[in-house]
């Protein structure tokens, strides 16, 4: 895969592949140290990375990982920092003025009736009519961000008007395992409709790096704290 290839998410954001380390064969190759035996071809290499999957034999997955440039919206973010085993850097608002650019949902859903926390289609809402209220408000907001920064108010205070719509960037690098785990999560319909669109954007260029992974992710499809089938 070429470093930059990009898929576009959430109107204005973004995932980005930068690099990565390693490759299924990796996860094979580290796996057969403990009986320092050679790889035995393709099909067995491949069964037994399943069978690594499968079976929660989880640290030879952690020998791989991948760095992704990712933007999305401040409101996502926060969702996004609860997964500890991420390694992050994010543009920084104290150090420079953040741009006008605002997630606005392509179409507003109403409360779930069912999943209290979730969001479903609503032939009620005017979408045009929210839309153009969020947008004026935006501008209000980065206007009023403008303004303080023009008296003199410092970045890292000027800030502090601006919604959690706004989008932020960051570097990210993650290992294998913890990848997985994380679109277990995310990619969950329990999760956020948005965070589902960029854990899906991160999946596809996994997929696309680590094929006998994202097949064995599939077919069992296990979090960390699913128990391992026995042997
Ligand atoms: C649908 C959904 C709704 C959520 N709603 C809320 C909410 O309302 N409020 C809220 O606060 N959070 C919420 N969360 C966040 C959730 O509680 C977790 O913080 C988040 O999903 C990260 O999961 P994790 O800890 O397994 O992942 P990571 O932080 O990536 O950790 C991966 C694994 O490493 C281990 N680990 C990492 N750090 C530690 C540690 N310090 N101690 C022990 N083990 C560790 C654990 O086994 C963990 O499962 C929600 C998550 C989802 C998916």
């Amino acid at each position: 895969m070429e470093p930059g290839t990009t898929i576009p998410i959430l109107g204005k954001g973004y995932v980005r592949y930068i690099d990565h380390l390693g490759s299924d064969l990796r996860i094979v190759e580290s796996a057969r140290i403990s009986y320092k035996s050679p790889s035995k071809g393709e099909d067995q290499d491949k069964k037994l990375l399943t069978y690594l999957y499968k079976h929660r034999h989880t640290s030879p997955f952690e020998q791989c990982s991948i760095t992704y440039n990712i933007k999305m919206p401040i409101f996502i973010m926060r969702q996004f920092v609860r997964h500890r085993t991420f390694r992050l850097n994010e543009w920084s608002a104290r150090y420079s003025e953040l741009s006008e650019e605002f997630y606005v949902p392509a179409k507003w859903r109403a409360a779930d009736v069912q999943n209290k926390q979730g969001s479903q289609d609503s032939a009620s809402l005017d979408q045009a009519a929210l839309t153009r209220e969020v947008e004026a408000f935006h501008q209000t907001a980065y206007g009023t961000y403008q303004n303080l920064l023009q008296q003199g108010v410092a970045r890292e205070l000027a800030r502090t008007v601006l919604p959690v719509s706004i989008f932020t960037e960051v570097y990210v690098n993650c290992d294998l395992h913890n990848l997985l785990h994380f679109l277990h999560l995310r990619e969950d319909d329990h999760a956020q409709l948005e965070i589902r669109e960029m854990a899906a954007a991160m999946r596809k260029i996994g997929e696309q790096l680590y094929p006998w992974t994202f097949e064995a992710y599939h077919k069992f499809r296990l979090g960390v704290t699913d128990k391992p089938k026995s042997a």
